[in-house]
């Protein structure tokens, strides 16, 4: 089973997190969240980590060590993971893009993220 661990934002505090990724049935899960400092996250190259696939979360994922939420949003500039909680217009965490919440069947194309 392959397994790695990406980057995501929490709008809410402006701060990073890890998740780590499984790929199961030809597709990418969120299996566990983990609150990471970028210096860290950057030593072991998490921000460079590329995946393919739909991102669900399994049932024991934990959810955002920040805000809990579970439900994720790609920045439709630099294709980067924040936090969602139902908002209709967000701000990019990464970037400072705003904009509406577009939900896309496409499977998602993540990079880890940089800052
Ligand atoms: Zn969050
Ligand atoms: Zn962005």
């Amino acid at each position: 089973m392959k397994a790695e661990v990406i980057l995501m934002k929490c709008p809410e505090v402006n701060r990073i997190y890890g998740v780590r990724v499984e790929e199961r049935y030809d597709d990418w899960f969120r299996t566990w969240a983990f609150p990471i400092d970028e210096r860290r996250a950057s030593h072991e190259g998490f921000d460079r980590n590329e995946i393919k696939g739909n991102l669900d979360y399994t049932d024991d994922y934990n959810g955002c060590p920040y805000c809990k939420s579970k439900r994720i949003v790609q920045c439709g500039r630099c294709g980067r993971l924040s936090c969602w909680n139902n908002e209709e217009r967000i701000t990019c965490g990464w970037c400072g893009l705003s904009g509406d919440v577009t939900t896309t069947e496409d499977k998602l194309n993540v990079r880890g993220g940089e800052y």
